[in-house]
């Protein structure tokens, strides 16, 4: 098998081919080139790099993870398989540290990725997506020695990480929060539970987001721990059954007299609820991509059916109003993708409105994979509402996009407060 050697430092991709193999077609319609993210000048521009690397990741989620997608919703199991092409592939190295045998990628490269994989499996595209939210707090707020410790497993792909912030009466209003931390000597004890918890039950670590001071105001009251799931005192109570992102697993965590060390706490006592932000604010850019990617899948599989498709004699795609449908889902999907890629920019660039950036970007792109996916399915007709094709999962994977890391009100929220600032 050949090997990719990325000018960015990887091992990327041995084995891709390049062009589609067997089994690259989704079910039921034949082959055909997805559209072409443009190279754009202005506010950012997609390196060579760039271009190889998402170019890569499309063979291989062509060729090795869309014959999986359908079998990974029917059977709503984590893709064990697809973890280890991701981690073999270096692609669940892209956003660690280069010193800790991670590829050092900026966001917008591991978006590109997760929009690619997105494309054909939202829920392989969401293995690289957590594994980038659960290393964040340790990339923004984890010392030297944490990041040694930690990133060389994550980066290679050997544990899984996981993200807790949420619970079960702390969904949007995080600082909420009632799990508890307790100081004891060296350690502390923690006590509660985590809700909808992103890979909770297949995670080797997961951090968690813990009242350290109950009294004191809200985004002073959390602090954050990296906390080994093998600990005793760590369960996983439930596993949730979900309309879509199937093969992710969704888990509520519960801690009873969990000890964990204080060198696992990241930053000081108190930063927990800023960190938690920052880490939202370079994530969130993550789940638009995996919309960008969703609504693109959705896209192509609709284009080849519109052309392939015969009613009154003729391609429905040259019926004006399946054309019009298309034109609005294709114009909709690049002007998501824009925003996104732009976003990626101006966030890495370290700009003073990342959290605007990221919140528009997932605004703008969940609602367009909701729409796209939702005219996916009526381009098809009633072959759309069936599980022959794709498009239907990606409805449902779609919806998800809308919700977490933050639902579509909490990023209008976001955005308008940046606008007019809080105190107007
Ligand atoms: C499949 C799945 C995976 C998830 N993965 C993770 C994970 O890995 N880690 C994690 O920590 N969390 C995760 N979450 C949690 C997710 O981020 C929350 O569900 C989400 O933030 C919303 O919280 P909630 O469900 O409690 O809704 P609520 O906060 O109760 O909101 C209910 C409704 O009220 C609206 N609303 C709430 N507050 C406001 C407001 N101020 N202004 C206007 N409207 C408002 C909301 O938009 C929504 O429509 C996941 C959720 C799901 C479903």
């Amino acid at each position: 098998m050949p090997v990719v050697t990325l000018p960015l430092g990887g091992r990327i991709l041995s084995g891709a081919t390049i062009g589609p193999g067997p089994g690259a077609t989704m079910p039921g319609v034949s082959p055909a080139t997805p559209t072409e993210p443009p190279l754009v000048a202005g506010g950012y521009r997609l390196s060579e790099e760039q271009v190889l690397l998402r170019d890569a990741v499309r063979t291989l989620a062509t060729e090795r993870i869309a014959p999986r997608a359908a079998d990974i919703d029917r059977t709503g199991e984590f893709p064990w398989d697809v973890k280890e092409l991701l981690a073999s592939h270096d692609i669940l190295a892209l956003p660690f540290p280069a010193e800790y045998g991670g590829l050092g990628s900026d966001l917008l490269t591991v978006c590109l990725a997760i929009e690619e994989i997105s494309r054909v499996c939202a829920t392989s595209g969401l293995i690289l997506a957590v594994q980038e939210l659960g290393a964040l707090p340790i990339l923004l707020g984890g010392s030297v020695e944490q990041q040694a410790r930690w990133f060389p497993g994550l980066a290679s792909g050997k544990r899984l990480i996981a993200f807790a912030l949420t619970e079960a009466e702390a969904g949007s209003d995080v600082g909420a929060a009632r799990t508890r931390a307790v100081r004891d000597g060296d350690d502390y004890v923690i006590d509660g539970s985590k809700r909808f918890i992103s890979h909770g039950s297949v995670a080797d670590l997961v951090v968690v987001f813990a009242v350290t001071d109950p009294k004191a105001r809200k985004s002073r009251r959390l602090s954050a721990f990296v906390v080994e799931s093998s600990s005793p005192g760590f369960s996983v109570e439930r596993i949730e059954h979900k309309m879509g992102m199937r093969g992710s697993p969704t888990a509520e965590l519960a801690f009873a007299g969990l000890r964990v060390s204080a060198t696992n706490r990241l930053g000081e006592e108190g930063d927990g609820f800023g960190l938690a932000l920052r880490t939202l604010d370079r994530s969130r850019p993550g789940i638009a991509a995996q919309a960008v990617g969703i609504a693109q899948g959705a896209l192509d599989v609709a284009t080849r059916y519109a052309r392939e498709r015969t009613q009154f004699g003729s391609p429905i795609g040259d019926l004006q109003m399946v054309g019009a449908m298309l034109a609005d889902m294709a114009a909709g999907t690049e002007a998501a993708r824009q925003l996104l890629y732009k976003a990626c920019t101006e966030i890495e660039a370290g700009a003073p409105d990342a959290s605007r950036w990221a919140a528009m970007c997932k605004l703008v792109a969940g609602d367009t994979a909701m729409r796209v996916t939702t005219d996916a399915v009526q381009v098809l007709g009633g072959y759309g509402y069936i599980d022959e094709y794709p498009v239907e999962r990606m409805m449902r994977d779609a919806k998800l996009t809308q919700l977490y890391e933050g639902t579509q009100q909490i990023q209008r929220l976001v955005i308008a407060r940046s606008l007019v600032g809080r105190d107007h």
